[in-house]
């Protein structure tokens, strides 16, 4: 199978190409095509499976299908446990928007780093966000001038390890916060009950299985 039948756009597949990435992995290819028709997905892949594409390639062809611009604020959010595997998740969508020329904007907000900076390029409007989920629940609370009305999409990575370093009160409050109506995925390495009750609040009744 090619990335060319899962649907995906022309400028995200030139993308591809130019990345050296020729063939859809296994997680890859059952996930797109669910997550490209905005279906809620619960996937229990690993580190290494490809799936950071999995959910990267579906959202930025969402972005660029809806013709997000700064003005429209932001249209899809990725909480990730830690910083270093939100600068990694960032890394992969910055290669894929500058390879395909798509048009949309892109920012990181995480513990540790500059708030007052990432203050003030949300009030520029930020397409997709990447987030550790502390310093996302600050913002969502706390910049006015950050626009996620229009939210349409959130992907919650490694579900299990947010949960293992105690975010589960700001994960808790993240979707209270959100728009209802939007699509949610969900990756967990493991299922344990934490797992299955942040499932029961994020994403919608029955979701897609993928393991
Ligand atoms: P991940 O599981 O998302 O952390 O990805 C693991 C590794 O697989 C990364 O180094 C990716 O660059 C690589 N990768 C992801 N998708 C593909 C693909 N379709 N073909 C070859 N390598 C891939």
């Amino acid at each position: 199978q090619s990335f060319a039948e899962l649907d995906l756009s022309p400028p995200t597949l030139k993308a591809l190409a130019a990345m050296g990435l020729a063939k859809p992995t296994e997680v890859q290819a059952r996930c797109i095509p669910p997550l490209l028709a905005a279906k809620d997905v619960l996937g229990a892949a690993q580190t290494g499976s490809g799936k950071t594409l999995a959910f990267l390639l579906p959202i930025i062809d969402m972005l660029a299908r809806l013709k997000f611009k700064p003005r429209n604020g932001t249209g899809a959010i990725i909480v990730s446990p830690t910083r270093e595997l939100a600068l990694q998740i960032f890394g992969v969508a910055k290669d894929v928007m500058t390879q395909g020329g798509h048009h949309q904007t892109f920012g990181i907000l995480m513990g540790g780093a500059n708030r007052k900076a990432e203050a003030d390029k949300l009030g520029k409007g930020v397409n997709l966000i990447v987030a550790t989920p502390g310093r996302l629940l600050d913002h969502l609370q706390n910049t006015p001038a950050f626009v996620f009305s229009n939210l349409k999409t959130l992907c919650i990575d490694e579900a299990d390890r947010i949960l293992e370093i105690g975010f589960e009160d700001e994960m808790r409050q993240i979707i209270k916060l959100l728009p209802e109506n939007r699509q949610t995925m969900l990756f967990s390495a493991t299922q344990t009950t934490k797992v299955q009750d942040l499932a029961r609040i994020s994403l919608r009744p029955g979701p897609l299985y993928i393991n």
